[in-house]
């Protein structure tokens, strides 16, 4: 069978293709661009790649820049000592507007152009040729192949770059920026020139779905705080002074950029990128955003629609038979709170008629830390209760954890393996 999902991405850019808005033409290279582009690509958290249209045609990342280096930067210097310098409140106003704290001189966020110029400053290397490279390079490992900088499209725009320069400026005289205001602006600029498709953006953006760790190469690149971070200020700030509109209609973390491009993040999903230059009056595209409200309605994506994954938690539980039996309780999936509160309901209702209760993870995909404590609360109190706790366990998802001044846990490999009971002991 051949898969539905590239022949639905194609129904979505015919559906999505009127014309609307104008391409940018502050700088000569963008305002060249072929206005009819109209690409999309579609990357899971699990590394299957969707493409349609002009997937693969390059432009400068732009604003879309943003998220990323805010990530090396969050990355380099730790989150308390970022937030310290640059905010993380939406600014309600434009890309480009000069949004400075009155009292403390701080940017209001890494997505508007003063946090990001800021960020730019942020991220490690002695000088602005070092940061520039850090920055190119980090973008590589994102998309999972070597990027390069459009030389002609950052000259051109830093011969233009009146305004962020004097942000940079202002951001000197407040005391924030540490570094020479030009040569930020330069790296900057740079970055923003960094050449992309939609197929890098929706394996960057993919990579921060998947918490950090990149699909196809499986390298941890971001760890899980970091990323938590930057989709949240993606997801209050990314669209500028379109954020309500977006978080309503939409509702998946995103970022756009002035060369016509969107990235939407939707955690544990997927990474989307669609690229079409002309914009509308917030210097967003036109037919980007008409496709992920489309894709967000069509394919439930929106972050507020409600999932009920503790409803499923619980796979089942049972008694096995004969003289060795035990009660089984039956776990699958993504266990949080909710998760987790439904086998400790069942567990704590139940009238146990065996000695031996087992906690059956074999299915269990990822043990939030909420959902390890109640469970290790569980097996504690049932053994006040004078029961026999097993872990099944194979992945040593719980059981991985040692459980301090207590008694190991009991883990065994698989059901059979309790039954006949040739368990053996985690220290
Ligand atoms: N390079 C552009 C700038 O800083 C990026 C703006 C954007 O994409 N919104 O002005």
């Amino acid at each position: 069978m051949r898969s539905p999902i590239p022949d639905y991405l194609l129904e979505v850019l015919d559906a999505c293709g009127a014309d609307a808005g104008a391409v940018a033409d502050y700088i000569p290279e963008l305002a060249a661009a072929n206005p009819d582009r109209f690409g999309i690509c579609v990357a899971t958290v699990d590394g299957a790649v969707y493409a349609a249209g002009d997937a693969d045609v390059g432009f400068t990342i732009q604003s879309m820049s943003k998220p990323f280096t805010y990530a090396l930067a969050l990355a380099d210097r730790g989150i308390p000592d970022m937030d310290e310098r640059v905010g993380v409140e939406p600014s309600g106003e434009a890309f480009n507007e000069i949004s400075l704290d009155r009292e403390s001189g701080r940017p209001r966020n890494a997505m508007i152009n003063a946090g990001a110029i800021l960020t730019h400053s942020l991220v490690d290397g002695q000088d602005g040729a070092a940061r520039s490279e850090r920055v190119r390079q980090g973008f590589s490992r994102f998309a999972g192949r070597d990027l390069v900088v459009d030389e002609s499209a950052s000259s051109s725009e830093f011969a233009s770059a009146h305004r962020n320069l004097g942000m940079a400026h202002l951001l000197k005289a407040s005391g924030v920026l540490e570094c020479d205001p030009v040569d930020v602006v330069e790296g900057y600029t740079r970055q923003c020139s960094i050449t992309v498709s939609c197929r890098d953006l929706a394996m960057m953006a993919a990579t921060l779905a998947n918490a950090g760790t990149h699909p196809l190469t499986q390298e941890r690149l971001l760890s899980r705080p970091v990323v938590r971070q930057v989709m949240s200020v993606m997801m209050t700030c990314g669209m500028y002074d379109a954020a309500g509109d977006w978080m309503t209609d939409v509702g998946i973390p995103a970022k756009s950029g002035v060369s016509g491009g969107v990235i939407g993040a939707l955690p544990g999903q997927v990474g989307v990128a669609v690229f079409s230059p002309r914009l509308d009056t917030h210097g967003s595209s036109v037919r980007g955003i008409r496709v992920f409200e489309r894709l967000s309605s069509d394919m439930g994506m929106h972050l507020m629609d409600v999932a009920q994954e503790g409803r499923s938690a619980l796979r089942g539980s049972y008694v096995s038979e004969g003289e060795d039996a035990v009660t089984v309780y039956e776990m699958q999936g993504d266990l949080r709170f909710a998760g987790a509160e439904t086998v400790v309901r069942a567990i704590a209702a139940a009238d146990h008629t065996t000695k031996r209760v087992a906690l059956d993870l074999t299915r269990v995909y990822r043990l939030h830390d909420v959902g390890r404590r109640m469970l290790l609360e569980c097996v504690r109190r049932l053994e006040l209760d004078g029961r026999d706790v097993l872990v099944i366990d194979p992945e040593r998802t719980l059981s991985g954890t040692a459980r301090t001044g207590k008694d190991p846990l009991e883990v065994v490999d698989s059901l059979d393996a309790v039954l006949s009971r040739p368990t053996h002991r985690l220290e």
